[in-house]
């Protein structure tokens, strides 16, 4: 059922078109009265699809109604919720409402596409509503990895709507601003909130999620008493962990030198936003060489064994600057997210055959995620009380059990929402109230290409056989004037078959032959015969020459499948000389 948006004009909707049941690519809509407002435009990650790494969402359903499009809210810097704001920013082209410090990182971002001046951003205020007529949006801090994640209010006449972005309840965040619950109790307690879209991540872990400030002791045990250089590897936008690792190096007496551009823009952002105020010891990692490697943390990039990023550089020893030997140590604080195992696995494989001493979060307290674990999420009910829970960020499993836990909370209404589903959400409970356009598009270089169009379908062919390409130039008797060309890539190694190559010419010439016969061209009169029928001779001369090609291809599709085993992508061209 297509959503009707007459229909459902007065009704509040929530519309997700990414991060619903999946981890990563958050695109969110909230629609009341005609008007639309979206929280995050984030990206994804892509797995398996030739060229491309990331994903954005297929927007051309918000795109088609841009003018009812209100504003962008962008709950915090991670690009889950940020990253698709410079390649889809263009297509929609309404104000952005974040805070400082993401404003910052997408300014930073932005001015790669030369779009910082364009966009848009209005800092919030966290102690003012935003009003957007016909919603009211109240800001609340809650704990994450990064500070400044700011959790949504959305306040309508039909009911109001807890809308929580990544959090924890982290009593100890090391960075930026504990948990406001308070805030959300007050509502609870007047039984206020209608309903509660919420991070569902970590749902299928019991217990309670740990403190980033837990972890800074568990780190400065591991690093304290080392001798050599010490490397910690990190998500880079992890301000939090940045900030942990700075701190125990100060206190061990190494200065911190960050390897990798996006740790560097990152620390930048987050100095200019005014986290990072103590007087840390970052170096450049061209200083290191006037300390001994006693004096020195490397924090580095590519955790998830991301080729081109610092820590495989320094694991290949393939780093402009930064040597790691014997007995050195690197540490992995980070999760193995589901998906890069290959790559990570590569990783410590590389730095183990160095013999690097790796420590990771399967045999060591060196990472605490960001997200809540199910005692978070009961307390989250418990004190937000709402009506109705609409689990998202989780893959089905975990909006599923999520659900599940809403329920025992006390939840008497729950929806598993899907991408491209709008749900109605009123007293009366959540309804289905129709479906739109949803899909990912990859980031291809400078183009968005749809991952199940044209483009990716071939780039998949010429992945699995490569391609063959054979040019020819016939004359008006249908005669070869030269051998035909034949060019193979990524297919079949031809110029090393003259015999193969003798073949393919002798069939193309059969081909052309038992075609001339076919058409009677024999008698030397050639394509000439067409001259009597100006006014068609080139619709006709492209006839007969696309039918040539047509039965010329199986044929020789058929000669390739004999020598490789499978078909090449096979593209023929004739001219007529
Ligand atoms: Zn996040
Ligand atoms: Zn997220």
């Amino acid at each position: 059922m297509d959503l009707n948006l007459k229909q459902n004009k007065n009704n509040l909707l929530f519309l997700p078109l990414g991060g619903a049941n999946e981890i990563g690519m958050n695109v969110n809509l909230y629609h009341l009265d005609g008007k639309w407002i979206m929280v995050d435009l984030g990206v994804g990650f892509a797995y398996d699809v030739p060229g491309v790494d990331m994903l954005t969402a297929d927007i051309s359903f918000i795109k088609a109604h841009k003018k009812d499009l209100l504003a962008i809210i962008i709950t915090h810097i991670h690009e889950d919720h940020i990253g698709a704001v410079q390649y889809l920013w263009e297509e929609l082209r309404v104000p952005v409402y974040t805070t400082e410090l993401a404003a910052n990182f997408l300014r930073s971002k932005l001015s790669e596409f030369k779009l910082e001046k364009t966009v848009d951003i209005h800092i919030i205020n966290k102690n003012k509503e935003l009003a957007l007529d016909p919603f009211k949006i109240e800001f609340l801090g809650l704990t994450h990895s990064v500070p400044e994640m700011k959790a949504l209010i959305i306040k309508t006449p039909k009911g109001n709507i807890l809308h929580t972005g990544d959090w924890k309840f982290d009593p100890d965040p090391v960075v930026g601003e504990i948990s406001e619950k308070e805030k959300i109790r007050e509502y609870g307690d007047k039984n206020e909130i209608l309903a509660v879209v919420c991070d569902s991540t970590n749902a299928i872990s019991e217990g309670h999620s740990k403190s980033e400030g837990d972890l800074y002791h568990s780190l400065k045990l591991l690093i304290q008493d080392r001798k050599g250089l010490v490397g910690v590897t990190t998500f880079a936008s992890n301000i939090a962990r940045i900030h942990t690792i700075a701190r125990i190096a100060k206190e061990c007496g190494r200065k911190v030198v960050l390897a990798g551009w996006s740790l560097h823009r990152i620390y930048e952002v987050a100095k200019k936003s005014g986290y990072f105020g103590e007087s840390f010891d970052f170096i450049s990692d061209r200083e290191i060489k006037f300390f001994s490697k006693n004096e020195i943390l490397v924090l580095s990039t590519g955790c998830q064994g991301e080729p081109l990023a610092a820590t495989k550089k320094i694991a290949t020893d393939t780093h402009p600057t930064i040597r790691f030997s014997k007995g050195d140590l690197m540490i992995f604080s980070s999760k193995i997210i589901p998906g890069n195992e290959k790559k990570i696995f590569e990783l410590f494989d590389a730095l183990a055959k160095k013999q690097i001493d790796v420590l990771t979060e399967k045999d060591h307290f060196v990472h605490v995620s960001g997200h809540p674990s199910q005692d978070e999420l009961r307390e989250m009910y418990a004190l937000a009380r709402p009506q109705i829970a609409v689990p998202v960020h989780g893959e089905f499993i975990h909006t599923k059990t999520h659900a599940e836990i809403a329920k025992e909370a006390g939840v008497t209404q729950t929806f598993q929402i899907e991408n491209g589903l709008a749900v109605k959400l009123s007293h009366a409970g959540p309804e289905v109230a129709g479906f739109v356009k949803s899909g990912y598009f990859g980031v291809d270089g400078n183009q968005l290409i749809d991952i199940n169009g044209r483009i990716i379908k071939e780039r998949r062919k010429l992945e699995n056989a490569g391609i063959a390409i054979i040019s020819l130039m016939v004359n008006d008797s249908l005669e070869l004037i030269a051998n035909a060309r034949i060019t193979c890539i990524g297919s079949y190694d031809i110029d090393n078959d003259i015999d193969a190559k003798n073949f393919l010419n002798q069939e193309i010439k059969m081909i052309l032959k038992g075609k001339a016969k076919e058409l009677d061209l024999g008698k030397n009169i050639g394509f000439k015969f067409l001259k009597k029928k100006k006014q068609n001779r080139r619709l006709r001369e492209t006839k007969i020459l696309s039918d040539i090609e047509k039965s010329m291809r199986s044929r020789i599709l058929k000669l390739f499948e004999e020598l490789m085993g499978k078909r090449p992508v096979l593209e023929i061209i004739i001219h007529l000389g």
